[in-house]
């Protein structure tokens, strides 16, 4: 059978047979013309190609005597070849160092240009960076081919960021130093609680940053600053124990932040706050966590209860979009991925010590987002303050009726305000007597100069800076008589338009607070005469200084100060000795160019001053562009919209890790 169907098979395939046949015999040839080729060309091969014919030998002519061994050569050609490599090339590599070494000397002080070299010294004998001019340590010879000044920024936030973006690279030799070595977009953190956005998409290594000025970053934290001899002692971090060295300086930028304001109540150890990146990783953790225990069998109804309810702690920008992130995780994810779980056993709250949520934005906004909160079962508690913090429940006291009251949660989030670092505090203790009076942060001058230092070294920008308030009152009789033009000791709308004009021109941050002139107005006429007599101004000046106190601890206020200390010290790289060139430097003038919060279901509350607010379809694409392009990176921007991308197709990512 076999036989029968290769038969067929051959017969089948002949034509084809006979052609690969002649084909073959063809090569054959051929490779026996190439053989004889290669036997005459290497006779070493001979051997083999007569061993392999002993098979035909009948048929082949006598083998040709042997030829010489080859072992000798080949260990001659290895032996030579190791020897020209193993000897030559370093042979040659010396020569030609030798020749360049020659020919471009290289002396110490170009070398310690190019990388900082570290000595000893200072107050505390400790390792500096590189060379500090003055008494202190005499190494000037170290600087003294770079002619940049020494710029110093502590802090790798908004304020440092922003002070980078200005910089000369020509004039500045900059160090940065900072625990973080990214800087971090805070105003999406939020969106990083509940898997909306990634973490990393919200940072960019500062050392990139840094690229485009040559600069330096340092990781690690401030402790201390010694004014007199210009140098910040830094304390470094993770594996190196702590070990500190000096960092000199020509002129520092303070851009250390804040920290969440605690206002002495017990128990915050229980709670999360979200600060930092690793606070949002935290929380994100946790949320889910709280979500897979909810779903197991063997979780009691009081537990599930206790587990998925949320409560925030201060009803701010921070926390009313924590809250909003939660809603729309709930309503978009929970319902498909946690089928254990009904929505309506999820309960979010917000206690808020004001009368109002979002009570720095105009009051619309809260209303409106009041509102919204509570059509989508979001507890709102105004008029309370949090008293103390259990493992798993908050006691909150309301301020009118003073009862207390507590509610269980899984998560509690602090976000109620910011207070000073430990190195603010310390900074703000040893300045001067009296050249500091701030509870909350390091007084500057109008031009971001720390109060106290000598003048033009030391800049403060951002959460841990403030301007002194002014003090309007005491010039009420001058405001008057200046404005009174009709001379009736009284100001009509129209007078006392030019003097707030006047008061808004000075100190910007009032734009916000006087909102429309003409309601201002009719607030301050109590008796309706349509004047304003000295009693009247004097009650608006004295709301006009409240309304002056400190700027608001903003990316907005952090991001514009960075701006102006950057561009003012770029420019004084050249004036520094002209006095009058100096003094008619411009101030910082603060422009309020809106306030934002996203406040779930796809709705932002964009407050753009002056009483005008919106909220409501295509405010949340509103909001996303403005973030977008607040970007500092075109990396962060693309890693932003990827994300935003994959959470419409696909949904938050919702693993645990
Ligand atoms: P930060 O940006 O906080 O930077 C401080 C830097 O200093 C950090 O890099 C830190 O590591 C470093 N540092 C700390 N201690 C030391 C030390 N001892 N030595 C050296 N470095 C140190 N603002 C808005 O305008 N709009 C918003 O929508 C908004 N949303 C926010 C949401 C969240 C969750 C948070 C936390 C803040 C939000 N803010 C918002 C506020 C805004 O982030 C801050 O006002 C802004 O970051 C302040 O900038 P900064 O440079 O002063 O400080
Ligand atoms: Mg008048």
């Amino acid at each position: 059978m076999l036989r029968l169907i290769r038969t067929q098979g051959q017969q089948h395939l002949r034509p084809f047979a006979r052609l690969t046949t002649a084909s073959f015999q063809r090569s054959l040839q051929n490779g026996q013309r190439h053989h004889r080729q290669y036997q005459s060309r290497f006779p070493a091969l001979r051997n083999f190609a007569s061993s392999s014919k002993t098979n035909q030998a009948s048929a082949s002519p006598p083998p040709p005597p042997p030829p010489p061994k080859p072992t000798k050569s080949r260990l001659f050609r290895v032996g030579r070849a190791i020897i020209l490599t193993g000897v030559g090339v370093p042979v040659v590599g010396s020569l030609a160092w030798v020749i360049y070494d020659t020919l471009f000397e290289t002396h110490g002080d170009i070398l310690h240009q190019k990388r900082p070299r570290h000595v000893v010294g200072g107050p505390k004998n400790l390792v500096m960076t590189h060379g500090c001019k003055g008494s202190v340590l005499k190494a000037e010879e170290i600087h003294q081919n770079d002619t940049r000044q020494r710029l110093v920024i502590l802090g790798s936030g908004w304020g440092a960021v922003s002070v980078i973006s200005q910089l000369d690279p020509k004039k500045f030799h900059v160090t940065v130093v900072s625990p973080t070595n990214y800087f971090l977009f805070t105003p999406l953190l939020p969106s990083a609680t509940v898997g909306t956005l990634e973490l990393r998409s919200l940072i960019e290594p500062v050392r990139r940053l840094l690229s485009r000025l040559g600069g330096y970053y340092l990781e690690g934290r401030a402790d201390d600053i010694d004014f007199e001899n210009q140098l910040v002692e830094v304390a470094g971090i993770n594996g190196s124990d702590g070990r500190k060295f000096y960092v000199p300086y020509d002129k520092l930028v303070i851009a250390v932040g804040s920290e969440s304001m605690t206002h002495g109540v017990e128990g915050l150890e229980h709670c999360n706050f979200l600060k930092s990146i690793t606070d949002a990783r935290d929380i994100r953790k946790k949320v889910m966590e709280n979500f897979e225990m909810a779903s197991l069998p063997t979780t009691t109804d009081e537990e599930r209860r206790q587990l998925l309810s949320f409560v925030i702690c201060g009803g701010g920008p921070t926390g009313v979009e924590f809250a909003a992130e939660l809603y729309d995780f709930l309503n978009e994810d929970l319902v498909g991925y946690f089928p254990a779980i009904p929505p309506e056993e999820v309960q979010v709250n917000i206690i808020q010590s004001a009368g109002h949520i979002l009570n720095t934005y105009d009051l619309k906004i809260s209303e409106m987002t009041e509102a919204k909160f509570k059509r989508d079962n979001i507890n709102v508690v105004t008029n309370s303050r949090v008293v103390k913090v259990n493992p798993t429940s908050v006691v909150y006291k309301d301020k009118s009726t003073g009862k207390q009251e507590e509610v269980p949660f899984g998560v509690c989030l602090w976000s109620t305000g910011v207070g000073m670092t430990p190195l603010v505090k310390s900074l703000v203790q040893k300045l001067p007597a009296g050249s500091q009076q701030n509870k909350h942060a390091i007084e500057t001058d109008r031009y971001m100069r720390v109060i106290g230092t000598p003048e033009g070294t030391v800049y403060a920008i951002g959460d841990c800076a403030t301007i002194p308030q002014p003090h309007f009152v005491d010039q009420v009789m001058q405001y008057l008589q200046e404005n009174d033009t009709n001379g009736d000791n009284l100001l009509s709308y129209e007078e006392f338009q030019v003097l707030a004009n006047k008061i808004i021109a000075k100190h910007n941050v009032l734009k916000v607070f006087l909102g429309r002139l003409d309601k201002v107005f009719e607030q301050y006429d109590k008796d309706h005469s349509g004047t304003l007599d000295l009693d009247e101004i004097r009650a608006f000046l004295i709301d006009a200084e409240k309304g002056c106190t400190a700027l608001p601890a903003t990316a907005q206020v952090a991001n514009q100060q960075g701006k102006f200390v950057g561009k003012r010290i770029n420019t004084l790289h050249a004036i520094e000795n002209d006095p009058v060139a100096v003094a008619a430097l411009p101030q910082f003038n603060y422009k309020h160019l809106g306030s934002l919060a996203y406040i779930g279901g796809g709705d932002a509350a964009l407050d753009m001053g002056q009483g005008r607010v919106y909220g409501g379809i295509g405010s949340e694409y509103m909001w996303r562009s403005v973030y977008f392009s607040e970007q500092v990176s075109i990396r962060t921007r693309l890693l932003l919209l990827v994300d935003w991308s994959k959470r419409a197709l696909f949904g938050r990512d919702i693993s645990k890790f």
